[in-house]
């Protein structure tokens, strides 16, 4: 067995059930990309690189981001595509262009290293289309699930009931909610 095959072996250990996060619409599990990337770190270390590749493109009425994000394992490279929903202000300003953006581009390189093999077990899951993005943006607009304005994460009834008992109108993570609002 040569390197590149044990690196990809390593890296395609199955996750801890742990791990696994029921997925928003409801169907089935994903794994969150952050265990990949430190997956990704542990196994392969100085040997994985990604870059973002051209512009993000802002679809506007979806209000979703696209990136293409290439993702190179020991010299050997393949694409990704990455989306994410972003929210805006009254005016149509985006207020989390940062955080969209980043959110997209780390979910291309789930989508990237999905063709090496990783995350095989769960693609069929997790493997994001432009029009699953859709079909997902109707779902969300029905039962109003919120996400935080600075990292994406959607909130949790927790966090809602928070937000509402401080009467707070932006959608902040309890990690990401400026303290002078909780001083109230
Ligand atoms: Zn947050």
């Amino acid at each position: 067995m040569n390197d590149f095959n044990e690196l990809i072996n390593g890296l395609c250990r199955p996750f801890p059930p742990e791990t696994y996060q029921p997925r928003h619409d409801g169907h089935g599990v994903y794994i969150p990309i952050r265990y990949y990337i430190e997956r990704l770190n542990q196994v392969a270390s100085d040997h994985w690189s990604h870059e973002r590749v051209g512009e993000p493109i802002f679809y506007e009425d979806d209000k979703f981001v696209h990136t293409v994000v290439k993702v190179t394992i020991m010299g050997r490279s393949h694409m990704g595509e990455g989306f994410s929903r972003y929210q805006t202000d009254d005016k149509g300003k985006i207020i989390n262009r940062h955080y969209a953006i980043r959110s997209a581009t780390k979910d291309g390189i789930r989508d990237a290293i999905s063709f090496f093999g990783i995350g095989k077990d769960l693609e069929s899951a997790t493997k994001p289309t432009a029009a699953k993005v859709k079909e997902n943006e109707r779902v969300d607009h029905s039962i109003q699930k919120l996400i935080c304005i600075k990292c994406n994460r959607e909130l949790s009834d927790y966090e809602v009931r928070l937000l509402q008992s401080h009467k707070v109108k932006l959608t902040y993570c309890e990690d990401h909610i400026p303290s002078h609002f909780l001083k109230k």
